[in-house]
């Protein structure tokens, strides 16, 4: 029996940890590592090659492989792992798009990633004490801490010479609510916190700055327990100033940092000789009159700087250099450079906010990085307290999709019980015993004993927030009302409805309208409430489990919610940069998965871009299954996939082409849609849609609507006017747009956070649709083009919106 078996049974969970075996301590090989590391050292490429030799065996001489056999390598390899390899890069790459935002599951193509955020159990902080006293630095480590939800959080403080820990530091450990305080410094500190001992229990993560022997400590103990990977070590400032500040606020900014003690560093940096001069020696002054002056005269010798550079630009990139855990920017215009910045712990703009205000009370952390730790660390943060867990479920359809690919990895890897795990379970899948029996997790989704549909439970539902605001330019509707002789006709005619009568049940007069509007009969054109409620019964009809619809992100997303509610497995290829098709993308999509509905949508939503007629006839060409363009839009583009549907040879149609009178009509209340598509389809929706959907009223308000045609056309011929302006005047302004042939514009402020300039767009009454945290369209947000007046809001709150 390869197992040890445990029986664990009544075990309370408090006491697991004592029960529960532990690895045995690793033995690192701590000095043969040494001893590597020192060669490589100091014999550079040449250790490499003997270590190379003694260690794999093989003579290098080039370490460097070649572009050109990287560039060979895909085609070396069998094409099926090739493929493999492709499409998990593909996954991984779409999962970690989403990583700077964790909430919300992902749900791809039946695998759904729950991301779970936890505190670490027990955190250890320590605040440097004996002759000096850190209160603040004890608030400092506490805060992440208890915002993390760190359970248990201990605090090490070295004793003073009276054997006792400074009151000012135990008041601010009682201020944060720290459970337990040690008087305990140093290096012996962290080792106990490491390591635990009878009266200091080991800890998860530690935190804290201090001296050179805390910060070696924590090294030494990283990996056995977390340490935050900025090195907290001497203060350190760049004082970047201009003309504009007094040369002895400057002075005093270099001085503070020097005061921390030895091994800090203090730079002024300017471009004026004249201020450099004036600092200097108001430096000089401050130092001389110090009762610290050797102190800050050896500090200031090993590590002041006084730096001329050619103005502000050349003075960040030296910023960017040293690094330094803070940098302030004493200039005119500070936040201009705020671009620019890529490596400091922490900036201080403008004349009024010294470091020393971040020391204390500004709020962020000074728990800082120094020795040029900036490059690769940050400040203090409640993550340094947290661990990040993925939590991967897939259904039976969808692990049997996947497989090949695992299979495929996992013999180049040469590890076949891992190719094992997955085909057993996917011949399950395949014979059908498997499929749709995933059990649903007890709990989510449950009413009394009825679980909901597991494949559901993953799925949020369509949001787009309604803001009560005066200016609402997120829903791409029609700005204007319908035309006055509309309503009246149909105030006028509602009155020759039998309302205790079911209506219509085929809406053939409605259908029979809109076929001669569109040069087809009845037979070809199906109607129901909205166009996605025509999407739906295309899927009811053509999708459901085991089927598959493919379509281009990014895309209007009810496509893939939709097939996610059909139970229909989506398979998505992704647009070029422009947001066009790429044609060798649409060819795998289709040739890999032969969908039996692949979905476009022109003018597509939310990039505004339709797609040229032949792009159309491409997909059509290759596509197995039905071809469904969505033209919501379709009356501002400049082609529709209309002509391409009636050139069809009959019998072979698999075109479908869907419209809505939400837009272009000014019947967005109304909700009503249609499609035009061969006679079979048409009856196939019907089949699926429910009795007397299309209620009399919506029947009849369609139906005035299409005497009115060329008022409906003098609307386009307005709305795409207007787009021209609004995106005329976009292009005066700091943010990227792409062209747009619909009734919206997409664009991505280049300054501020699209996040952000949403909020302020709503603080001023104008809302607009923020697709930022849309996979393919980070930082985007899209306007629906809206009557002169309300572009002209618009235009004038963003403006103000991206000078914020
Ligand atoms: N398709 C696309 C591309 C859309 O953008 C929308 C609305 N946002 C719809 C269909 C649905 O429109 P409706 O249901 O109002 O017809």
């Amino acid at each position: 029996m390869p197992l040890t078996r445990l029986d664990l049974r009544g075990v309370p969970a408090a006491e697991l940890p004592d029960r529960v075996p532990r690895p045995p301590a690793s033995t690192f090989p701590t000095e043969e590592v040494r001893a590597i590391l020192d060669e490589v050292r100091r014999g550079g490429d040449d250790a490499l090659r003997a270590l190379t030799a003694r260690f794999d065996g093989v003579e290098v001489d080039g370490l460097r492989v070649p572009a050109a056999e990287i560039a060979a390598a895909p085609a070396a390899v069998p094409a099926g792992l090739r493929r493999a390899l492709e499409l998990a890069y593909e996954r991984i790459l779409a999962y970690h798009r989403h990583e700077p935002d964790p909430s919300g599951d992902v749900v791809d193509d039946g695998v759904v990633v729950h991301h779970l955020v936890r505190a670490v159990g027990r955190a250890g902080l320590y605040a440097p004490g004996g002759r000096a006293r850190y209160p603040s630095t004890v608030l400092m480590c506490a805060a992440p801490a208890r915002v993390a939800g760190v359970e248990e959080v201990a605090l090490c403080v070295p004793p003073g010479p009276d054997g006792h820990v400074a009151a000012e530091s135990l008041a601010a450990a009682a201020i944060a609510g720290i459970d337990e305080v040690y008087a305990v410094g140093g290096a012996q500190a962290v080792a106990a916190m490491a390591y635990g001992t009878p009266s200091i229990a080991a800890v998860d993560v530690i935190a804290g700055p201090g001296n050179r022997y805390v910060a070696e400590a924590k090294r030494q103990v990283a990996g056995i327990t977390g340490v935050a990977a900025a090195f907290a070590g001497p203060s350190e400032v760049v004082v970047v100033a201009d003309e504009t500040v007094p040369p002895a606020w400057a002075a005093l900014d270099v001085v503070v940092q020097a005061e921390h003690g030895p091994d800090g560093l203090a730079w002024l940096v300017t471009w004026s000789p004249a201020v450099a001069d004036a600092v200097v020696a108001e430096i000089e002054r401050l130092v001389a009159a110090s009762p610290r002056r050797a102190d800050l005269e050896a500090t200031l010798g090993s590590g002041g700087y006084a730096a001329l550079v050619d103005g502000p630009d050349h003075a960040v990139a030296l910023a960017n250099v040293v690094a330094p855990e803070h940098l302030e920017l004493m200039v005119e215009g500070a936040e201009s450079l705020l671009p620019l910045v890529r490596r400091a712990g922490a900036v201080f703009l403008g004349p009024y906010a010294p470091a020393s205000l971040g020391d204390y009370v500004a709020g962020p952390n000074h728990v800082l990085p120094t020795a040029r730790t900036a490059r690769f660390a940050s400040a203090l943060r409640v993550d340094d307290f947290r661990t990040h867990i993925h939590a991967v479920a897939v259904d039976a359809p969808g692990l049997a999709r996947l497989a090949p690919h695992v299979v495929a990895i996992a013999e180049a890897e040469g590890l076949p019980a891992h190719a094992a795990s997955v085909l057993a379970r996917a011949a399950v899948a395949e014979s059908g015993d498997g499929a749709g029996g995933a059990d649903a997790a007890p709990g989510a989704g449950t009413a009394g004993a009825v679980a909901l549909r597991p494949d559901l439970m993953a799925l949020s539902g369509y949001h787009s927030p309604q803001v009560e605001v005066e200016v609402r330019l997120n829903t791409n509707e029609s700005p204007l009302a319908p035309p006055p002789e509309w309503e009246q006709e149909l105030r006028h005619e509602v009155g020759t409805i039998a309302f205790h009568r079911y209506p219509d049940r085929h809406a053939l007069e409605l259908r029979r309208a809109l076929g001669e509007f569109h040069g087809v009969g009845p037979e070809r054109i199906f109607c129901a409430n909205g166009s996605n409620e025509v999407l739906q019964c295309l899927l009811l009809a053509y999708g459901g489990a085991g089927r598959t619809a493919a379509l281009f992100e990014p895309t209007y997303t009810l496509h893939r919610h939709i097939a996610n509610l059909t139970a229909t497995a989506v398979v998505a290829g992704w647009r070029d940069a422009r947001y066009g098709l790429d044609p060798a993308v649409v060819r795998d999509v289709l040739e890999r998965n032969r969908p039996v509905i692949t979905f476009l949508c022109s003018p597509n939503n939310p990039t505004g871009r339709a797609e040229p007629p032949e792009a159309v006839a491409s997909v059509l060409a290759q596509a197995p299954g039905l071809v469904v363009v969505d033209e919501a839009y379709g009356q501002f583009a400049p082609s529709s996939a209309l002509e391409l549907a009636a050139a069809q040879a009959p019998g072979s149609e698999r075109l479908v082409v869907v419209r809505t009178f939400s837009k272009t009509w000014s019947m967005a209340a109304f909700r009503l849609g249609y499609l035009v598509a061969a006679p079979a389809v048409v009856e196939a929706c019907a089949a699926v849609a429910l009795p007397y959907h299309l209620d009399a009223v919506k029947q009849l308000a369609g139906r005035i609507a299409l005497r009115h045609a060329p008022a409906m056309e003098a609307r386009v011929a307005f709305i795409t006017e207007e787009r021209g302006r609004l995106a005329a005047a976009l292009g005066e302004l700091p943010v990227e747009t792409w062209p747009s042939d619909a009734n919206f514009i997409l664009f991505r402020p280049l300054a501020r956070r699209a996040a952000e300039v949403w909020q302020e767009l709503v603080e001023q009454s104008v809302l607009v649709r923020d697709c930022s945290t849309w996979r393919g369209l980070d930082e985007c947000l899209r306007v629906t083009v809206g009557t002169a007046q309300e572009n002209d809001r618009f235009l004038a709150a963003l403006t103000r919106a991206l000078s914020g």
